[in-house]
């Protein structure tokens, strides 16, 4: 297990980008994103719990889960949403623990959208922000998602602010300048967090 670096940051703000610079200089990442879609895949528990539920039409002619079908259904009942939400967090919980304890880099990056809005931040050890300005992540991500600025401030008005993301930053990454700015700043957050990774002496 490598001592924690929790990434996270809203839409459009930068946190792929940042990741996969992390990456390319030997970090092992963890995706929280990606352990979502993970436990739900066909074979896995939940997904038989979830079909049992909510019935086929939930499920694809694949077998797969089918997410704006299930998104529909609880949509307009807390209740259901509170039972997926029973189901799924302690499994996302295990398995992001059991993915952690496999990295095997100096230190690890955790990407997790969702760390305020699921408080998250005590799984790690640091916790980094990304940060930019309400216009620049509004326009990054009506481009990069080709959706309409109303749609793109929907949401941005679901997710935590700006600044409840800050308060929980030990580190903010200011995302707001090029491309190649922010592969600088990622080269020196990287010598930071190999610094103190060695400091803990984990392993
Ligand atoms: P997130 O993963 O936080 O939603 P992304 O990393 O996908 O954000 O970035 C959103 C969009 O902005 C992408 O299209 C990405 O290529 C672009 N982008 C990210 N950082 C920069 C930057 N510093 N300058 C210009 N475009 C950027």
């Amino acid at each position: 297990m490598s001592y924690t670096v929790a990434l996270t940051g809203g839409i459009g703000s930068g946190k792929t980008t940042i990741a996969n610079a992390f990456a390319a200089r030997g970090v092992d990442i963890v995706d929280a994103d990606i352990i979502a879609r993970q436990v739900v895949e066909p074979g896995q528990p939940a997904l038989k719990a979830i079909q049992e539920r909510f019935g086929a039409a939930v499920i694809r002619p694949d077998g797969s889960l089918d997410r704006a079908a299930l998104r529909q259904r609880i949509f307009s009942s807390a209740q259901e949403k509170a039972w997926l939400n029973a189901l799924l967090h302690p499994l996302i919980h295990s398995e992001t623990r059991r993915q952690l304890a496999l990295t095997r880099s100096v230190w690890c990056l955790w990407v997790v959208p969702l760390l305020v809005e699921n408080n998250l931040q005590q799984l790690a050890d640091r916790v980094l922000v990304v940060d930019v300005d309400r216009e620049t992540q509004l326009a990054r991500t009506m481009s990069r998602d080709h959706i309409s600025r109303e749609q793109a401030e929907h949401i941005l008005a679901a997710q935590a602010t700006r600044e409840a993301r800050l308060a929980v930053a030990d580190d903010i990454i200011d995302n707001g300048g090029t491309p190649d700015d922010v592969v600088a700043k990622v080269a020196r957050l990287d010598q930071r967090y190999r610094q103190l990774a060695g400091a803990t002496d984990q392993d």
